[in-house]
This record gives C-alpha cells, structure tokens and sequence, in this order.
C-alpha cells in the first residue's frame, strides 16, 4: 500500500489528507503537524459567551470549492450565511468619520470618498483605451491606470487592506486579483469583464436548470470556523499526528522514494511527501534537498497581523452598527488596518445584550505593532473605536492574537517566483508543494488548491504502484 505524507495540518493540509482518501482508497495517509490541534490559523475561541474568531472570519463561495467540501463533510445544515446588512454596508474610516463604501452606480455617483473628477475618472472606466506596460504592474499601477488614482487611493487600497494587510503598491494584481487583468484584456474594461461574468453564472445557472445565482456571499458556522477543520481532522482520525514538526525531508535510497525526518530522529517512509505548511517552514525543510527551491521558498514574505477582539455593552454604543465594519486606508497610518464588526455579521459571536468587535492591527506598514504589549494593544484599539464608532464605556472583554507570519504577500514578481518554484520542485517526483503561500491566500483559494493536489498526488501514486 502507497503511503504519502502530508507535513502541515492546516487547512490546505487536512483538505489534501481528506480528498486523497476519497481519490486514492487504498493510499495511506499521515499528516504532521506540529501544534496540539490541527487547522493552522483557523480557530475559534468562546469566553464568557464571546465566540472569537483567531484567524480568519469567514469564506467566500465565490467558487464551489468550499461549499462542496462542507457538504461532503455533512456540514451544510450547520452553515449560516454573513447578515444582509453586512452584504451592504461596509465602511471606510477617511477624515475622522466612517464614510460608507457605495454600491452600484448610484452609490458611486453620491459617495463623498470622491471628488467629482474621481467620479468622472472612475465611471468612464469602460471607454478607457490604455494599454497594460510591458513591466509587470501593482495592484495600485492597475487601479490608477483603470479607474484614476483617487478611486485607487480609496478602492484598491481598502480592497487590499481588507484581504492582504498589504501594500497595493507593492502587490502584483496578476498573482493577488488574476481575474482582474484577464477582464481587461477579454472585455476591455474591468466593468464591463464583471458584467459579462455576471450574464455568463446567470446563463450557466439556466442551463443546469438552478434559480440565478444571487451577489458573492460569506459563511461561516454557528459554532465558528474550526467546526470545518475540526470535522476534517476527525474524518481523518488517527492519520493526524499532532506535535510532530517536520525537520527534513530527503530522497531514500530505499523502497519508498521519501524520508520525512521529525524531530529526535523520528522519521516515516513515503512514497510522496505533500508539504502544506508555510513557504518559510517548506525552505528549512528543503535546505539539505535543494537549496534552490529552499532560497526561492524563503523570499516569500509575510505580513505581521495582531487580531484584538473587544467586547463592549450595547447600551454603550450610540447606535446600532449594521455592517461589516470599516477598513482605514494605509496611507492613513494609523493604529488599526480596519474593525470587523463580528457580532453584527453572524449571530451567537455576542451575549445579549452585547457587541463583539475585531479589529486587525500590524500589516506592511505598522508591523511593529505586533510587538506591542497586550494592555497598548487594546487601549490603541479602544481609542481607535470611540474616535470611530463613538462608543463611551469601556471594553468588558478583550482578546488578542498575534500572528508573526500571518498573510503570505504576492508582491511583484511572485508569479515568476512560483514558476521557478514548480520547475525546481519538479526534479524531484513524489513532491508535492501547496499551502496558502503559492497560488491563493483565501480559504476558497486553500481548499480548491488542495483538491486539484490530491488529484495529481493519488495519479501519481496509483501510476508508481501499477
Ligand atoms: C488573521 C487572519 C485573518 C484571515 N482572514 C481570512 C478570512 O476572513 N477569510 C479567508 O478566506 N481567509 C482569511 N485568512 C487566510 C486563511 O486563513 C489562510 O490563508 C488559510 O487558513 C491557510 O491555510 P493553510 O493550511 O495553507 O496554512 P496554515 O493555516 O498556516 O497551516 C499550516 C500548518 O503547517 C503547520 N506547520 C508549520 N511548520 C511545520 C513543520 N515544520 N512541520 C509540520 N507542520 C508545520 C502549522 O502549524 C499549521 O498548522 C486569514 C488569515 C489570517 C492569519
């Protein structure tokens, strides 16, 4: 029986484990991961009725991927979709007040984030005739040259800080947003290329005789997000090891191709070795195999992000906040990259009676703040949020996590990095490299890169078996 190893049991790592079982039977599976509990950054934390999400907040069905995983999980009945009022109102933290951020055309024509000429600038996008350069471009490049720089200023900006923590001047729009560039150059314009993929999911919804698919959504769990990764790892049972760190990996000159080397010495044979955990863990563990692949994999870099949660009483709050919550623009420097305003999202994440609020500190930008003590943390988050929100009593509870090396930066150039990565990685059959680092950072982008890797691992398992 072939046995492959999976080094990483996050959620790229346990979605490969879970998939090869369905794709390859017979294949024996182990995954090594090191922390107590599997599912990497995802996890979910209740104190005092505050359900905290340490890592990510929710997913996008903006692909299949997801939803057909928790379905084939049997999770589907314990989904529960992002409020209504958050799918509308999101906010932008710009001149000392929460600006909201428009929607459709009317929104755009009445939004105060800009002037009349950013307006004009933005909504002639369509009839803009200028040519992509020769150089690779920022996402910020694309922007200005699209839709002008104040759209970019505000729109790509809070579009980054949102989902990177990044800089928009340093991320590459090919490998960050590809489907950005592809629209320009099939239907000349990025609105025009949304519109059309609009008529096409109508059109392919008809087809399969499915009501027309509604505006992208979020989901998450009434119980939080490590209800996925927690099914994951017990679908998987005993092939999950815990506190395992995986020191090395090396081609055997045995029966099975590969050696996985823990540490003490502990090692497991493997006729293919999947490695899942971040680039800069991948490179140590490939020094000794290639140190070429180990240099490419070390350039990746990280951002540095601090999640501070706090808990304030409603009767505090001057209104009601129903929406996502604000994103503040990098360029304004200041000491939160934007609130999630989670209890207003998605229900249970508060008692009655109160509000659970997140906010992401750090990014490119203010990565020192990760350093910061856990009491000026929290009191730079609270004094953030009175400015913003207006709130007058203090937070009744407070939870902070900190990730060293949390959100993977496809800065300029990544594409190229990948594809040396893949030509180096392929010298050596039966290893496979994924993780949020490569191809996607978004759990969508995870769980749908994970399934297409067992695919190629279970052909080339059952090819080396036959
Ligand atoms: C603060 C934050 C907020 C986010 N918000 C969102 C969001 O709202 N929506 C969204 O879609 N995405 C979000 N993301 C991104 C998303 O969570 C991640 O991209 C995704 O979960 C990554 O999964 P992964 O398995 O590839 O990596 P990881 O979760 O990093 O898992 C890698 C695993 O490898 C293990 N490992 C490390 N070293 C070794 C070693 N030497 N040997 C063996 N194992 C090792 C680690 O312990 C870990 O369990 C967020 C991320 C962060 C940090």
């Amino acid at each position: 029986m072939a046995h492959v190893v999976v080094v990483g049991g996050g959620l790229t790592g346990l979605t490969v484990a879970f998939r090869l079982k369905q794709f390859a039977p017979d294949t024996a599976v182990t995954v090594l991961e090191p922390r107590p509990r599997p599912g990497g950054n995802i996890g979910t934390e209740e104190h005092r009725g505050f359900r905290v999400e340490c890592g990510p907040n929710g997913f996008l069905d903006r692909t299949p991927a997801v939803p057909d995983l928790v379905r084939d999980l049997g999770l589907s009945d314990r989904l529960i979709a992002a409020s209504d009022g958050s799918r509308k109102n999101r906010y932008v933290f710009l001149g000392d007040r929460l600006r909201k951020l428009p929607r459709g055309p009317l929104g755009l024509l009445t939004t105060s984030l800009l002037s009349l000429r950013g307006k004009w600038r933005l909504v002639t996008e369509p009839w803009r005739k200028t040519p992509p350069p020769q150089a690779e471009e920022s996402v910020q490049q694309f922007a200005e040259r699209r839709a002008g720089k104040e759209a970019a200023d505000v729109f790509a900006d809070a579009l980054v800080t949102g989902i990177h923590g990044g800089d928009p001047a340093l991320l590459s729009v090919r490998a960050t947003f590809p489907r950005l560039p592809v629209m320009e150059r099939e239907a000349g314009s990025v609105v025009r290329g949304f519109l059309r993929a609009a008529k096409q999911r109508k059109r392919d919804a008809k087809a399969r005789g499915e009501p027309a698919p509604g505006p992208m959504r979020m989901w998450s769990f009434r119980e939080g997000l490590q209800v996925l990764t927690d099914a994951l790892a017990e679908q998987l049972g005993g092939a999950v090891r815990c506190g395992v760190t995986v020191r090395a990996v090396l081609e055997a000159a045995s029966v099975a191709p590969w050696k996985v080397y823990g540490e003490s010495s502990k090692a497991w044979s493997a006729d293919a070795v999947v490695l899942a955990c971040p680039s800069y863990e991948q490179a140590a563990i490939l020094q000794e195999l290639s140190p070429q692949l180990a240099d490419e994999l070390a350039a990746i870099p990280y951002n540095r992000i601090a999640v501070v949660a706090l808990g304030y009483r409603e009767r505090d709050c001057p209104r009601r906040f129903d929406g996502f919550g604000y994103i503040a623009p990098q360029n304004t420097r200041r000491d939160v990259l934007g609130v999630q305003w989670c209890s207003s999202i998605f229900p249970d994440r508060a008692p009655q009676g109160f509000v659970l609020w997140r906010a992401l500190c750090g990014g490119v930008h203010r990565a020192e703040q990760v350093e910061w003590s856990d009491d000026r943390l929290g009191k730079a988050v609270h004094e953030e949020i009175k400015r913003a929100m207006g709130v007058t009593g203090e937070p009744v509870y407070r939870k902070i996590v900190r990730w060293p090396n949390a959100i993977p930066q496809y800065v300029i150039g990544h594409l190229d990095r990948v594809a040396r990565i893949d030509a180096l990685a392929a010298a050596h059959p039966g290893l496979f490299l994924t993780g949020n680092a490569l191809r996607g950072v978004a759990m969508a982008d995870c769980v749908e890169q994970a399934g297409l890797v067992a695919a190629q691992v279970a052909n080339f398992v059952q090819n080396a078996t036959v």
